[in-house]
């Protein structure tokens, strides 16, 4: 019987519990989940970020974390971690975020909070461009970046993708490195950030390279909040070199009530809603993980610790 311990917090639990245990037994899993198991009898953790559960070291038997988060900066810098970690892909929150963020990308290309007038506005009938001349970047083309690059691509968005390595994607300008980063910015009329928070991703957006997208640019960040400095980004937003910012991701969340970007006119906020971890479909990653596990085969989404994604 495989013992598989739960840590990801009560709440998760209930949502999960049921969509696990139909997993494992797709799978042809034998397996015993639950939120109690002792360390020494403990064979997988699932773990999502929770305030109860830090301490990995005396997991010793345990042969994988698997994370429900995609972005796992809260745990790979955790020094009592030394078991493999995998993070989450679930196809229900790739297609959460492609929803988010073509949603998000339409609403300023089509320009719909000036355009659904109501009585008493002004009549200014200057419709939209097409998409196919509005340039849009993706920073990280990984999982989520990717999904998004080509469904705007769909749409005949010009879109240009930038990454660590270099890509190719069909229908996409793929640019790589620091070297790639000037052009991916200089013609992005419309950013969006789906990096994960890295020491090297961190603070990547600073009022240098703000300066570098297009007058009016609109950044929306459905990534990290960490990836943007906050006071450059009110600085450009207030001379207008930033046109609007649509933030999904903050510092600190919940937002405090007293940061700036609640009452600046320019920011949309959302409450970290951009995407979810699903449970239905989050459930046969985790058993298809545990399954290869068990018969010695890699496992998926494995975090690189030195990366740190
Ligand atoms: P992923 O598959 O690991 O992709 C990350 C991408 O970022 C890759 O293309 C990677 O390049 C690129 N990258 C990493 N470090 C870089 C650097 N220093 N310079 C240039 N590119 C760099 O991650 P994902 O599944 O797409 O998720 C991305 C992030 O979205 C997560 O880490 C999380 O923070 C965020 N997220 C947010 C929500 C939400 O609801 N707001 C939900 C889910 C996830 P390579 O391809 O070359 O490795």
């Amino acid at each position: 019987m495989i013992k598989v311990l739960f840590a990801a917090g009560w709440p998760r639990w209930k949502q999960y519990k049921h969509a696990l245990s139909m997993a494992m037994a797709k799978a042809g899993l034998e397996a015993e989940l639950s939120q109690s198991h002792g360390p020494e009898e403990t064979d997988y953790i699932v773990y999502a970020p929770n305030r109860r559960f830090s301490d990995f070291a005396p997991y010793k038997r345990a042969k994988a974390v698997l994370s429900l988060w995609a972005g796992v900066e809260d745990i790979v810098t955790n020094e009592t971690l030394t078991q493999p970690l995998a993070r989450m892909v679930d196809s229900g929150m790739t297609e959460g975020m492609v929803e988010y963020v073509t949603g998000h990308v339409l609403r300023h290309h089509l320009g719909m909070d000036a355009h659904i007038v109501n009585p008493g506005h002004d009549w200014i009938a200057k419709p939209p461009p097409l998409a196919r001349s509005r340039p849009v970047t993706v920073l990280g083309l990984g999982e989520l970046g990717a999904a998004c690059a080509r469904s705007l691509a769909a749409l005949n968005f010009p879109v240009t993708g930038w990454s660590r390595s270099k890509k190719r994607l069909r229908g996409i300008r793929c640019l790589a490195g620091l070297e790639g980063l000037d052009a991916a910015l200089s013609e992005a009329e419309i950013l969006v950030l789906l990096l994960p928070l890295t020491t090297g991703t961190e603070g990547l957006l600073d009022a240098q390279r703000l300066a570098q997208l297009p007058n009016g640019a609109v950044v929306i960040n459905p990534g990290r909040g960490q990836l943007i400095d906050d006071n450059a980004l009110l600085a450009a937003l207030d001379s207008g070199q930033i046109g609007h910012a649509t933030l999904d991701v903050f510092r600190e969340e919940p937002l405090p009530e007293d940061h700036p970007f609640w009452a600046h006119p320019s920011v949309t906020v959302t409450p970290h809603i951009a995407s979810e971890t699903r449970a239905e479909t989050a459930a046969q990653v985790i058993a298809e993980n545990i399954r290869r596990s068990e018969a010695g085969e890699p496992l998926l989404h494995l975090v690189d610790r030195k990366a740190g994604y």
